[in-house]
């Protein structure tokens, strides 16, 4: 797996571990502190003063900025190759406060129809409300350009898709975007910076559920956008406004988890390519979706456009929900369980959790049947995960 990055000169490695620390050297303590406030002092009025004035970028309230935040998102911005970052309290936080920076009542959308359940209601279920229209692609962007009108203002892809692992052409995606001047967001969860970077395609914005690799183990809630400075302020203006500002304790989680990206992802990357191989041979399975198998219509393009095949699979049992469902109650070193890039490997099927709440046709176009499971691998031995789906599915 490559691990240089083009930014800065440093590796992944090395920039989750320092970049965006402020580290003073003397005395000074290696792990940056929380700033557990939420709000700061001024010295005198004039200060505050010259805060209402736009003259100083003092920290005034949390929901504004706050130092343990400004790490995280200096940390994130490095990583992604971007200018700057904005943190949020969760992934549909960043998602939402993102696409509502550039689109208002009037305007479009272009996103791939596969989605994480949750972006996709946001865009079925909340911006219709708000005059906003949503038009979808396949993965494969087939079509695209018949769908782009003067009202198209933004693309909006996940790629890799939750839950089947489809993958989008980056490449083709952003041509189509700068031919009709659109602002391009990716949604990098699933792959995390480790494995793709999209702004070094051109793309405008990246989103993330940080609550998943970057944060690492399932144990905060936690959003990101990264891009411009010029889309970060809008970005920021919406975390403000909306309300959507992280904790910074949640801040400081992120930060610790963020270190270790880079050789969870690689170690998660192994473990999945095992795992898929043995569920490929396994007599009950109908089918993997990982697109590290030759078997995987996006195999050749991930092989492109990404540093490794990622942690996340899903598998179809030729027994249906009734056999997902028998395999989800017999496993024991997988934690049924919704969310994902914990350390923990974990199981969930998609109908029941991320695309609960759709119709047999919106499920059928996401790819989606009653008896596909969605697993997510964390950093247990192989070994001991395999012998678990065996005893699990005997
Ligand atoms: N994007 C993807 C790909 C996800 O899987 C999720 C959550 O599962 C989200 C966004 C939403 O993030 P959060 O749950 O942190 O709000």
């Amino acid at each position: 797996m490559k691990t240089k990055s083009r930014t800065k000169g440093f590796g992944d490695a090395t920039l989750a571990i320092h970049a965006g620390e402020e580290r003073c050297h003397v005395n000074g303590p290696v792990v940056s502190p929380i700033a557990r406030t939420s709000n700061f002092t001024f010295q005198n009025s004039e200060e505050m003063k010259r805060w209402a004035e736009g003259k100083s970028s003092a920290y005034i309230y949390t929901r504004y900025g706050n130092p343990t935040l400004a790490i995280a998102e200096r940390k994130i911005a490095a990583l992604e190759g971007a200018e700057a970052a904005v943190v949020a309290a969760s992934g549909m936080a960043a998602i939402s406060s993102a696409l509502l920076a550039v689109l208002k009542g009037g305007d479009e959308v272009i996103a791939t129809r596969q989605l994480y359940g949750g972006s996709y209601r946001l865009m079925r279920d909340i911006f219709p409300k708000y005059g906003i229209g949503v038009r979808h692609v396949e993965t494969d962007l087939a079509g695209i350009e018949r769908l782009a009108s003067p009202r198209t203002k933004a693309l909006y892809l996940e790629t890799p898709t939750n839950p089947t692992i489809r993958v989008v052409d980056l490449r083709k995606a952003m041509a189509f975007a700068k031919e009709w001047g659109l602002i391009s967001i990716v949604d990098n969860t699933i792959a995390s910076p480790v494995l793709q970077k999209p702004l070094e395609y051109g793309f405008n914005m990246v989103v993330h559920s940080a609550t998943k690799f970057l944060a690492g183990h399932s144990d905060i809630l936690a959003g990101v956008v990264a891009g411009s400075q010029a889309l970060m302020d809008k970005v920021r203006s919406n975390i403000i406004y909306l309300g959507g500002a992280m904790d910074p304790g949640a801040a400081f989680l992120l930060i610790r988890g963020m270190k270790t990206l880079q050789i969870r992802v690689e170690r998660e990357c192994k473990s999945a390519m095992a795992v898929a191989k043995y569920l490929a041979r396994h007599p009950k399975v109908s089918r993997v979706h990982y697109p590290g198998l030759a078997s995987h219509p996006d195999h050749a393009l991930a092989r492109r456009q990404m540093r490794g095949f990622g942690a996340m699979m899903a598998f179809d049992l030729k027994g249906g929900l009734k056999a997902a469902r028998r395999f989800c109650d017999r496993v024991r070193v997988f934690l049924v369980a919704a969310s994902l890039g914990g350390v923990e490997s974990l199981v969930i099927l998609p109908i029941y959790s991320s695309h609960y709440k759709m119709s047999a046709a919106e499920l059928s176009a996401a790819g989606v049947e009653p008896g596909t499971v969605r697993v997510s691998i964390g950093l247990e031995d192989p070994e001991d995960l395999i012998e678990d789906l065996r005893q699990a599915l005997t």
